[in-house]
């Protein structure tokens, strides 16, 4: 027996070894093997639709369950599944999610309506927003009032915030608040907040464009007073404005040089 084959062999006794061994759980809410790599250490659902249906009712839960959580949880007007299902019967939908329109009242025939997974996302990450929002900072503000005079959404402003933390050693939590106790001046802060820069006048909108800097980091060099224009912004302005004139040279040379092919 050679080399190759001996390899070969040992490989392939390992792969029988682990198809031997290899298990699935299944998902606990359909019942189908979860085949992802985290299977069986955290998730319990097999995929999109039943991590929703986890957290919403329908999906891919059976009904008579969605019916007995509507009943154990006393979310539901309905007496009966049977009058549940006369109700909501016609227009349900293999797949569909229970949502309400109104989440202060109970499941009843006007609140509650059969949605397909993209609307029952799009809710669930408007909770989710929701519930960010909400969330109380060491100085006893929420995220949400710090982020509203800004005017972007709080996922963005995070997003930017965590940049900050990262660049000046800061917690995320310290920058929000520093954020929250001086609003910006005026609505549309980006465009009136400016600086002469080289006989030029920048506002925060522009540089941020040209140099690739997010605007929040520049509004927060603002209000820390420190130089808004400092060497490595001017330069990365430089450098995009170089090669921005570089093209539209070319593109001059371009239009120069062309000439109709049935003229001449
Ligand atoms: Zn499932």
């Amino acid at each position: 027996m050679n080399e190759i084959e001996k390899t070969n062999l040992s490989f392939g006794d390992r792969e029988a070894e682990k198809k031997k061994e290899k298990k699935y759980n299944p998902c606990s809410i359909c019942g189908r093997p979860i085949w992802h790599s985290m299977a069986g250490r955290y998730s319990r659902v097999c995929g999109q639709v039943c991590d929703l249906s986890r957290t919403f009712l329908g999906g891919g839960r059976p009904l008579e369950e969605v019916w007995e959580l509507l009943r154990k949880h006393k979310l539901s007007e309905w007496e009966s599944m049977e009058a549940w299902w006369r109700d909501m019967g016609h227009s349900h939908f293999p797949g569909a999610f229970l949502l309400r329109r109104d989440r202060g009242a109970k499941h009843c025939k006007e609140n509650s309506f059969w949605a397909p997974y993209p609307q029952a996302k799009r809710v669930h990450t408007e909770l989710a927003g929701e519930k960010k929002k909400r969330r109380i900072l060491p100085n006893g503000r929420t995220v949400g009032d710090c982020c509203e005079p800004y005017g972007i959404n709080i996922y963005l402003f995070q997003r930017m915030c965590g940049g900050i933390a990262k660049k000046y050693g800061l917690t995320m939590n310290q920058v929000m608040e520093e954020f929250g106790m001086a609003p910006p001046p005026s609505p549309d802060w980006k465009d009136s907040i400016s600086v002469h820069h080289q006989g030029q006048e920048y506002s925060i909108r522009r540089i941020s464009k040209e140099s690739g800097i997010s605007f929040l980091s520049l509004y927060w060099r603002w209000m820390k007073g420190m130089f808004l224009i400092d060497d490595d912004i001017a330069h990365r302005l430089a450098r995009t404005r170089s090669r921005r004139d570089a093209r539209a040279r070319q593109i001059e040379r371009w239009n120069a040089d062309y000439k109709p092919f049935n003229e001449g």
